[in-house]
């Protein structure tokens, strides 16, 4: 094995293994070093996302999500399923499976490319070197023209509820019951929070969700946050605003847990508690001080917008940096650094990333929400149109939420658009393509969308804009 490459990328997640990836088709050679281990005990390659982030949760979305239905709604079919029950292991089993699948597969593309997987932990040094020590083996030096540091983010800890065995846990703990708690208590409502608690709340959990803040999801827009907190309190969540967790106390493997709200301090008692209030970048022993590799306020490596850092040839992508924490944000840094130090040109167009909450109903948007182009002052209109007045939702038989878009006075360029409903997280993505090329809500009014489709929802969202849906009894006047 050499020791010296065109390219060492340190993290093997959706940021690091696709850089290495889009370099080696560059034609540099490349190392990449990741250090997880999975709880087999076994190097595996795919980071947060594979092993304990995305595509776990959402094996445990989907199971439970046909759970649910199972238990109810495929009556409204005719369906009679009888008694429904939940196998939880073979449930934890299948999403294991998926896990194995897809870190295999990652490690199957890094070899197919020529990749050198090296599986231990790195850390730049001055002079643009990596030190590389192995999980076996003795530590070594490696030269590199270029460094991508891609080492992504771990859980925030709350000092007053620190991890405990399966009861108090963070998202990986979170993945990993193998009963299912009949009290859940989970510590903030962000997107993890609510992904997670949805899971368990599914499947019979009694599910208190405690969150600080007196905003629900106080990043989306407005009323799309209101009517996913509408659904989500009516699928049996209990989440609690303005409720800050104070203290916690185990005691006979039941969670004692103090928080404060508006009438002042309280106590609940949960047989198992999430704590998902965060996540923070792995920065510590990444880079030596003498490296040249700065901070910024927020602790987060500084780069500018090409992901360079303070230091020529070093770059950093996905969670270490500014930005949504989000997986297709990391890959996409991670492609735009590849070709750039290919000498190519690379751009990545932040203001139109999507973002998805995958509850049910599903939240999504990418742009502006009405109350970011209102604080900016600017002239703007909204299109608003609800899934209930939609042929092949009414069919579905799903048909909570809405589409809404935002747009600006003066161009009419979409500015924005944001939906809570069925499938919102792929109808989510004709509006990026529709940003990312400037459209108004015009040409999206002209196009021919089929007949009968969810996607239509979006359509007769544009069309509202100027008063111009067809399927709407409230329809506005035309100026
Ligand atoms: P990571 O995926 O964290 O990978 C970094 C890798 O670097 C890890 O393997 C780590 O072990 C390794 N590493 C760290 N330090 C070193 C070192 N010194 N040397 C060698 N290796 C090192 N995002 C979405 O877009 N959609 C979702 O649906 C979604 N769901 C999520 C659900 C949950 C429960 C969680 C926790 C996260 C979710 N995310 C989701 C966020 C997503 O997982 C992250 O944004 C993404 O994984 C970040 O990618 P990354 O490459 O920056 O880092
Ligand atoms: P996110 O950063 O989107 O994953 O969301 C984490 C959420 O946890 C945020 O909405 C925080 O306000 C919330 N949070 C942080 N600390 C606490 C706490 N002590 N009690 C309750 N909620 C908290």
């Amino acid at each position: 094995m050499s020791d010296s490459y065109d390219v060492v990328v340190i993290g093997g997640g959706p940021g690091g293994y696709a850089a290495a990836i889009k370099a080696t088709h560059l034609g540099q050679k490349v190392a990449c070093i990741d250090k997880y281990i999975n709880k087999n005990g076994k190097p595996a390659l795919g980071g947060t996302c594979a092993n304990v982030g995305c595509i776990p949760s959402k094996a445990l979305l989907d199971s439970t999500w046909k759970f649910h239905e199972a238990q109810g709604e495929l009556s409204v079919h005719g369906i009679d399923v009888g008694n429904v029950s939940m196998d939880v292991a073979q449930m934890i089993k299948r999403k294991d499976d998926i896990v194995e699948k897809q870190t295999g597969g990652v490690a199957m593309l890094l070899k197919a490319n020529g990749v050198t997987w090296l599986q231990g932990t790195g850390k730049l040094v001055a002079g643009k070197k990596v030190e590389f020590v192995p999980h076996d083996g003795d530590a070594q030096v490696l030269e590199a023209q270029n460094v991508i540091l891609a080492t992504g983010s771990s859980p925030i800890e709350l000092p007053m509820a620190k991890l405990q065995e399966d009861i108090i846990v963070d998202n990986s703990g979170a993945l990993e019951f193998t009963e299912v708690p009949k009290r859940l208590g989970v510590i903030g409502a962000g997107i993890i929070g609510l992904e997670l608690g949805s899971v368990w709340s599914r499947l019979g959990s009694d599910v208190v969700v405690l969150e600080a803040m007196d905003a629900f999801l106080p990043m989306v827009d407005k009323q799309v946050g209101k009517e996913a907190l509408k659904n989500l309190k009516k699928q049996g969540l209990d989440i609690r605003l303005s409720a800050r967790l104070t203290g916690t106390t185990v005691k006979d493997g039941i969670v004692s847990v103090e928080y404060t709200d508006a009438d002042g301090e309280q106590t609940m008692e949960v047989d198992k508690l999430i704590v998902a209030v965060g996540r923070r970048p792995i920065t510590e022993d990444l880079f030596s001080v003498d490296s040249g590799v700065n901070l910024d306020e927020r602790g987060f490596i500084f780069v500018n917008q090409s992901c360079a850092t303070d230091v020529p040839g070093v770059y950093a992508i996905g969670d270490i940096v500014r930005g949504p924490a989000l997986a297709h944000k990391a890959t996409e840094e991670g492609v735009m650094v590849a070709e750039l130090i290919s000498g190519h040109h690379a751009e990545i167009n932040y203001d139109c990333i999507p973002s998805v909450i995958y509850t049910h109903p599903e939240v999504s948007w990418v742009g502006l929400s009405e109350e970011q182009v209102k604080a900016q002052g600017d002239e703007y209109k909204t299109g608003m149109f609800a899934f209930v007045a939609n042929g092949r939702a009414v069919a579905a038989n799903e048909t909570t939420g809405f589409v809404k878009v935002v747009s600006d006075v003066a161009t009419d360029r979409v500015l924005g658009v944001h939906i809570v409903g069925p499938q919102a997280s792929e109808i989510i993505m004709q509006a990026v393509i529709a940003l990312e090329f400037g459209a108004s809500t015009e040409d999206l009014q002209l196009m021919v969308f089929a007949h009968p489709g969810l996607s239509e929802v979006l359509h007769e969202a544009m069309l509202d804009v100027d008063g111009k849906a067809i399927h709407s009894v409230k329809r506005k006047r035309r100026k």
